[in-house]
């Protein structure tokens, strides 16, 4: 059996093994298949259980609370990805916070000997455990949600702008592919504090930037000026509005 089958193996049975003990990535949901959300890659989504922050636009609210009862565990999630070793080139792990869980670094692993290549999507909130899992990450998607005087009342967490700029700083100085985006609609904060964020990305030596236009739950789409797109656009080497 080729090495990679062999680290494959022993990487399903640690996970069941984890998962039986109550100690594996705890998974609030999983899409299958995504074209969107790890750049280049057919990639599968793993929501990851819990989130210390709590923004006020959050679609997610499901996921918040770390400790609510799972529809998955991680044995499953790693035996469907067994299933689709050559359908997909890759797994994101999503949330949530998956910086939250200590079991990230293993699920990486074990996502990695299957084959996949791996990206996070994080706001950044533990600097330090990024650090650790950087070399297993071939892309991050970072959200930077707000200008650093507004970002903690954002998150409604003290210091939460402090640690996602050092875990921008951190890819920043890293090989890994990165995307730093921002969520925006005037009720979150103003368009002058909007270009003020993009004045301090761009000081920060952020050269791409992904404007996502916030979406009420009925699905109604921000609007973002096209003179506003086009001066936030001439502060990058590339602006995309999403
Ligand atoms: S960081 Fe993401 S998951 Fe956590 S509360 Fe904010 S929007 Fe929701």
């Amino acid at each position: 059996m080729p090495n990679s089958a062999v680290r494959a193996e022993a990487s399903a049975r640690d996970a069941i093994a984890a998962a039986r003990a109550g100690t594996g990535l705890r998974v609030g949901g999983l899409t299958r298949l995504t074209t969107i959300d790890f750049p280049g890659r057919l990639a599968a989504v793993v929501f990851c259980q819990g989130c210390p922050w709590r923004c006020s636009y959050c679609h997610n609210p499901e996921l918040l609370d770390a400790n609510a009862p799972t529809p998955w565990d991680w044995a499953q999630v790693l035996a469907f990805l067994h299933t689709r070793r050559g359908l997909l080139d890759g797994v994101v792990f999503s949330g949530g916070e998956p910086t939250l869980q200590t079991a990230l670094p293993e699920a990486l692993q074990a996502v990695r000997a299957l084959g996949f290549a791996t990206a996070l999507h994080t706001g950044g909130m533990y600097p330090e455990r990024l650090a650790a899992v950087l070399p297993q990450l071939d892309w991050v998607g970072l959200d930077i949600k707000a200008p650093l005087h507004c970002h903690d009342v954002l998150t409604s967490t003290p210091g939460s702008g402090a640690r996602a700029r050092e875990s921008l700083r951190l890819l920043l100085a890293s090989n890994t592919g990165l995307e730093c985006r921002t969520t925006w609609h005037s009720g979150l904060f103003t368009e002058n504090q909007l270009l003020a964020l993009a004045d301090e990305l761009m000081e920060c030596g952020v050269q791409h930037w992904v404007l996502q236009a916030h979406r009420s739950p009925l699905g109604e789409s921000a609007e973002i000026s096209l003179p506003l797109q086009r001066t936030l656009s001439g502060k990058f080497q590339s602006f995309r509005l999403r």
